[in-house]
């Protein structure tokens, strides 16, 4: 298998040393994101824009929505993280044209495969390499799916001897998860002190600086945001490091930067640090009952009607997004809002 990455991790850790996880899958990915365009059929994962245009047309409504009942602000920035092809700002904004929404478009990505793609559809929009470049003249439109599980996670194993911070090191010539020498037991909450030997504790402290990042965005300008990804509504332990290539789960470790390394997203964290910084926790619901809330069945009829010949198509893209054994369950919708935004459409 030819993977560059994994003799690049081999001779840094010969030379320096065992290397954090946070480090291995922020370098694994920045390669993967940038050699390639992973979405679809012929790609290595498929994403719920890809799917159906259904979802990011509710997206869009949604969007449309609130900023009707915020009264309508003339200026307002429409900002993804991680556009992947560019397909969901699509929907999304053709959707929320019909109701009179037309912001500036504004990208946060770095990969430049997928820059290209996102190019050809939107020549109009601008990109950031991070949030740090957004403007802050207006409210922002924030809309993240699937980014959040992208970013690096740090993961904590209990050994024999206490909490260590799990690292990569070296067998033979082959990556393997080792338990770190730096002692990490301070960095670990009371209630999980005592757990058994192999449990492991995650964290993402890049997911908690976006979160951050956007909060006070969406306080100081105004404006609402989405996070959309597969995760957990509380905290458990265990480790849910994955990869997947050619839409198969594969070895996590055994060929860095060619398989898509996510993990899961805590949003019950991001949520309390969306609320510490005075922004409004709209609610993380399921995807399934979020985009039946926004009228996915209504939605789905009207498009078959409208070309009976892809009604089979149509019908199953909407069961892919909203049942409970495919991503209906699995994935949650986190809504954010400014102080003085309104509640959005989908969360009571
Ligand atoms: N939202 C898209 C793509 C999801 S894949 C969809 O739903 O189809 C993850 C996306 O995040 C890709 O566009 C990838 O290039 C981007 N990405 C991953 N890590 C990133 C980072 N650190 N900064 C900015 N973008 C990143």
């Amino acid at each position: 298998m030819n993977a560059p990455l994994l003799e690049t991790f081999a001779r840094l850790i010969t030379n320096t040393g065992p290397i954090s996880i946070a480090h291995y899958m922020a370098e694994s990915n920045a390669h993967y994101y940038n050699s390639r365009d992973p979405l679809g059929v012929a790609g290595d994962f498929i994403t719920a824009p890809e799917i159906s245009q259904m979802f990011g047309e509710l997206i869009g409504l949604w969007l449309a929505d609130i900023w009707i009942r915020a009264g309508r602000p003339a200026q307002v920035h429409y900002v993804e993280l991680g556009p992947g092809r560019g397909t969901l700002a699509r929907d999304a904004l053709g959707a929320a044209k019909r109701y009179g929404l037309v912001p500036t478009v504004h990208f946060v990505e770095t990969s430049t495969a997928l820059k290209a793609l996102q190019l050809e559809l939107h020549p109009q929009a601008r990109w950031h390499a991070d949030l740090s470049t957004l403007p802050n003249d207006a409210p922002v439109l924030i809309v993240a799916n699937e980014f959040l599980d992208a970013l690096p996670i740090r993961q904590m194993v209990r050994t024999q001897e206490g909490w260590r911070e799990r690292m990569v090191g070296l067998d033979q010539n082959r990556l393997i998860p080792i338990a770190g020498s730096q002692l990490m037991d301070n960095a670990v909450p009371q209630a999980h002190c005592d757990a058994p030997e192999g449990a492991i504790l995650e964290t993402s402290p890049a997911s908690a600086a976006i979160l951050y990042e956007v909060s006070g965005r969406l306080a100081a300008q105004g404006g609402a945001a989405l996070f959309i990804d597969y995760g957990y509504g509380e905290p458990s332990l265990g480790s849910s490091l994955q990869a997947v290539r050619d839409h198969t789960k594969v070895d996590v470790f055994a060929a860095p930067g060619e398989a898509d390394l996510t993990a899961h997203v805590d949003f019950s964290v991001l949520a309390a640090i969306a609320q510490s910084r005075n922004v409004r926790w709209l609610g993380t619901v399921e995807q399934g009952l979020w985009l039946r809330a926004l009228g996915i069945e209504a939605r789905a009829d009207a498009l078959a009607a409208f070309a009976p010949a892809h009604t089979a198509e149509i019908y199953a893209g909407r069961d892919r997004l909203i049942d409970q054994q495919q991503m209906g369950t699995l994935f949650k919708v986190m809504g954010l809002a400014g102080p003085s935004w309104p509640d959005g459409a989908g969360f009571s």
